[in-house]
């Protein structure tokens, strides 16, 4: 499956945010964000930014909510339809379906320390999903679905490594984790205060609908 496989602390520094795309160095003094402030690239620091259109705002609002979820184009607008398609608000459903992608139930449970990384565990087969070993990280968990690891990846580093920081990572209301046998349950959709408040789902709506 397509992703960007760039510097990704370059998207941050492009949007002017910290989008936390790269676990704990996110909050060491090793965040590219925090060294230097600023576009990236040679005159990224030096050149006048042009004033931004009302457009240019609502592509910027979508351009995080795809980079923070680290989706390309395509698959983001494709969960734009879907978002659309579903009964209630477009721009709360977007999110919600964003949230229960695989890859990030099983970052938000605490078993990787960025969304990239569970993706990347979720493509290498190391769980199951309801009992069904899964690895497409865009597939989408619903209420009820438990997430475990797959046996053959019970002692593996991945799983060690999650063993060991799970308890100093912050759980959503929207799962529940046994901490012990590391293994998470959905146990209803994500409340958008659970969600990242510097997301503009409506600018997203927007920029869509023209
Ligand atoms: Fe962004 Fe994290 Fe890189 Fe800092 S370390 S620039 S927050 S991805």
């Amino acid at each position: 499956m397509a992703r960007y496989t760039g510097p990704v602390c370059r998207l941050c520094r492009r949007l002017g945010d910290k989008l936390l795309l790269k676990g704990d160095r996110c909050f060491s003094a090793k965040c590219a964000a925090e060294k230097r402030s600023g576009p990236p690239g040679q005159h990224g620091t030096s050149r006048r930014r042009p004033k931004v259109s009302e457009r240019g705002l609502q592509l910027r609002e979508k351009q995080r909510a795809r980079y923070t979820f680290e989706v390309l184009e395509k698959q983001f607008r494709r969960h734009y339809h879907e978002a659309e398609r579903r009964a209630g608000a477009t721009g709360l459903n977007l999110l919600q379906i964003l949230e229960m992608r695989l890859d990030n139930a099983v970052f938000r449970m605490g078993f990787a320390e960025s969304r990239r990384q569970a993706r990347q565990l979720v493509r290498h087969g190391h769980f199951l999903l309801s009992g069904r070993p899964t690895n497409i990280p865009s597939c989408e968990v619903k209420q009820g679905d438990v997430i475990a690891w797959a046996p053959v990846s019970i002692g593996e580093e991945p799983y060690e490594i999650a063993k060991a920081s799970i308890k100093g990572r912050s759980i959503p209301s929207w799962v529940s984790v046994d901490v012990d046998n590391l293994t998470g349950r959905v146990i209803s959709t994500p409340p958008r205060e659970e969600m990242d408040p510097r997301i503009n789902e409506q600018a997203i709506v927007e920029y869509y609908s023209r």
